[in-house]
């Protein structure tokens, strides 16, 4: 996969920067561009992204472990997050292994680290992992249906392989949590794809809505033209008109609490904390 996208090696400056994201203190992102190329990724506004179509192009930040090498020896001690723009376990880490040189920096100073990521490939780290005080990995789950995954996260590893890995982290007394989103309506099921997380044992759940942030309706409208088109004047309701759709699912969660996920905690960005 990785053959197919332009790689492109650059410098940087900074390696830690201050995070606003709940319990995390300092972003890390080894990666700028991902070839997991999501069609509701909306690292592109956060980075001002005007280098293409988003997923055809990857920035290797070559030098980053130097960089955070010499920060690390300065910072306060705070909670690194690993991916908090751009997946630090896309195909060029095969080749690259700047989030594994990053992890061995951050283990050496014994910073707290939360890793995001929607690949099996934070496998090929469990040692490193294993050597931390504190760390946890949380896995990206949009759909339990690996034909919906193809369409929406074309480079992105398969639903499986990801239920996978999270089960091995946690095997291997790794923390575990899932990002379950974006909820795409009437795409993700969410009482399944809860079921089938709650097999894998994560510690939680954060469901999140689809944010149309810049540029994203765009793509969702062309996503949708393939994928069924019906649904685009729904989309429409929902969130060009502010339909309701999202108090709904909230409301089927609460209620999914007495089945087979009822001891998994879910928590959601809307209603902060964990669903009763
Ligand atoms: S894995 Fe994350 S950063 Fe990469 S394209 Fe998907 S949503 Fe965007």
């Amino acid at each position: 996969m990785v053959d197919r996208k332009m790689i492109k090696e650059i410098k940087v400056k900074t390696a830690l920067s201050p995070s606003q994201l709940p319990g995390l203190d300092y972003a890390l992102n080894p990666y700028r561009g991902c070839a997991h190329a999501c069609i509701y990724c909306y690292a592109p506004s956060v980075i001002y992204w005007d280098k293409g179509k988003w997923g055809d192009l990857v920035e290797v930040k070559i030098n980053l472990p130097r960089v955070l090498s010499k920060e690390l020896r300065t910072k306060k001690k705070g909670v690194v997050g690993l991916g908090t723009v751009t997946d630090p376990y896309q195909p060029a880490e095969k080749k690259y292994e700047i989030t594994r040189r990053c992890l061995e920096l951050l283990q050496m100073h014994d910073f707290p680290v939360c890793i995001q990521t929607k690949s099996s490939l934070v496998l090929r780290d469990m040692d490193l992992l294993k050597r931390f005080s504190k760390i946890e990995v949380g896995i990206t789950l949009t759909s339990h249906d690996d034909i919906v995954r193809q369409k929406l996260e074309p480079g992105a590893p398969a639903v499986q392989e990801r239920l996978n890995a999270l089960e091995e982290l946690r095997k291997n007394g790794i923390d575990t949590w899932v990002f379950m989103g974006p909820v795409m309506p009437y795409i993700t099921d969410v009482e399944l794809l809860l079921n089938v997380i709650a097999d894998v044992k994560p510690k939680y759940v954060l469901v999140d809505r689809l944010r149309l942030k810049e540029g994203i309706w765009d793509c969702v409208t062309d996503f949708l033209k393939k994928y069924d088109s019906q649904l685009i004047n729904e989309y429409d309701r929902i969130f060009q008109k502010h339909g309701e759709y999202y108090g709904e699912v909230l409301e089927l969660i609460k209620a999914g609490r007495e089945s087979k996920y009822k001891n998994l905690p879910v928590k959601t960005w809307d209603v902060s904390g964990v669903v009763p």
